[in-house]
């Protein structure tokens, strides 16, 4: 046997007791500089405005205290119109979201946690705290203590498992960047520039006296102006985060991958949107319901043409200033895809639905589910458009469930 030189055995050591470093720099992914300075640029943008919201009511305090002639008292009216400002967004941190779907136990669904738990693995992030099941067609994270994942199920008949691990990817891209902290902090600021809004306009509307009254309406029209301005700059902010996702995703899991994932997943979302909901609420005019709707627009889907399918995505996909997302033929570019010689795959064999333990019984729970919120929607239009009236007698309501109630035992009904 050779005798090792000692140099390299001390290379060896030193590499070996290095390895966590080396384990940490290779986990890092090198975004892009521009996307990293267009999300910090509209962080920091945000915040100066967040500053300058206070700023200005400080202002318009001391304005106040000067029209009232009573200009020694500039710093307390200024101080107290930042206080009253401070109201709504104490409020809006104590803001629950609330939670659709149901939570999924790892004993009952242990091949979603199973796979879910090899994607945080791979970005040696903490696995989310929650797992939540939903209806919908929505895969998100959430969170900014304990992490929340939300797996909607519509699009996972769609999508095959490897397809599915490069959305969770983009996902955990959200954590990797702390998107959900952000975002949290972001959106909560949104809702107390608009609870403040609300807030100027009854002040304005409860209180007779001209003088003061005026005060609510100039909350009111400040706070609306700043939420909107406010919006813009989120909806940027938001649409670079997903860049930044996807990018992460694309790394991780090869761009085709990635980019086939995200178009086969926007095609049957899309799909499931218009002609989904759209079939539970004429069987509902009829007086039917789905025993599995995921089941049937899937069978739908797959009889469709996949180069209409591909057409109707991109041209139903419109962004807006307000978007949160960019659009699909975008962020397919921005990872160095070209959306023209991508094709929808509509007829998947092994879907990721296979996750899914007991689908049968969890898809026609859920069917349940979407046919109750469209049907509340449904009785709730039908109230509005008779003014709250019930439809035999006309006695006025002000809450849908009393108007419901009272239809079902009205006196002049046959
Ligand atoms: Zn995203
Ligand atoms: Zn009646």
């Amino acid at each position: 046997m050779p005798i090792s030189h000692p140099k390299k055995r001390a290379l060896e050591n030193l590499l070996n007791n290095c390895s966590p470093l080396i384990y940490i720099m290779a986990n890092k992914i090198e975004i892009p500089k521009w996307l990293q300075f267009r999300i910090y640029f509209s962080l920091i943008i945000t915040t100066l405005l967040f500053i300058s919201v206070y700023v200005a009511l400080f202002r318009i305090g001391g304005w106040i205290s000067i029209w009232w002639e009573t200009p020694e008292l500039y710093n307390s009216f200024g101080f107290g119109l930042v206080i009253i400002g401070l109201i709504p967004l104490i409020y809006a941190l104590s803001v629950k979201s609330g939670e659709q779907g149901f939570e999924a136990k790892e004993k009952d669904f242990p091949e979603l946690f199973k796979c879910v738990r090899e994607i945080a693995g791979e970005f040696n992030i903490k696995m989310p705290s929650k797992i939540l099941i939903l209806p919908t067609e929505e895969i998100f994270v959430t969170g900014v203590f304990s992490k929340k994942i939300g797996v909607g199920i519509a699009g996972l008949r769609a999508i095959t498992n490897e397809e599915l691990k490069a959305i969770l990817r983009h996902e955990f891209g959200h954590f990797y960047g702390n998107d959900t902290i952000f975002g949290s902090i972001l959106s909560r600021i949104q809702i107390s520039l608009e609870s403040s809004s609300k807030f100027g306009k009854s002040w304005w509307d409860a209180i007779p006296l001209m003088e003061i009254a005026i005060i609510g309406l100039i909350i009111a029209g400040f706070s609306k102006a700043y939420s909107f301005i406010f919006r813009v700059i989120i909806s940027i902010y938001s649409r670079q985060v997903e860049y930044r996702a996807d990018y992460v995703a694309s790394i991780k899991s090869g761009k085709e991958t990635f980019g086939n994932a995200l178009l086969n997943y926007s095609a049957y979302t899309t799909y499931f949107g218009q002609v989904g909901y759209n079939s539970v609420v004429q069987l509902l005019l009829e007086g039917k319901a789905f025993m599995n709707i995921y089941d049937s627009v899937y069978q739908a889907y797959e009889k469709e043409d996949a180069k209409n399918l591909k057409k109707v995505v991109f041209e139903s996909d419109k962004g807006s200033i307000f978007s949160s997302h960019p659009k699909l033929r975008k962020r397919l570019k921005k990872i160095n895809l070209n959306p023209d010689s991508l094709k929808v795959s509509n007829k998947i064999k092994n879907s990721a639905i296979s996750l899914i333990s007991k689908r049968k019984q969890v898809e026609e729970e859920l069917t349940q589910v979407i046919t109750n919120n469209l049907h509340v929607n449904l009785l709730y239009a039908d109230a509005v458009s008779r003014e709250g009236k019930c439809r035999y007698c006309g006695e006025q309501f002000e809450q849908l469930q009393d108007l419901l109630e009272h239809e079902e035992h009205c006196e002049s009904k046959e």
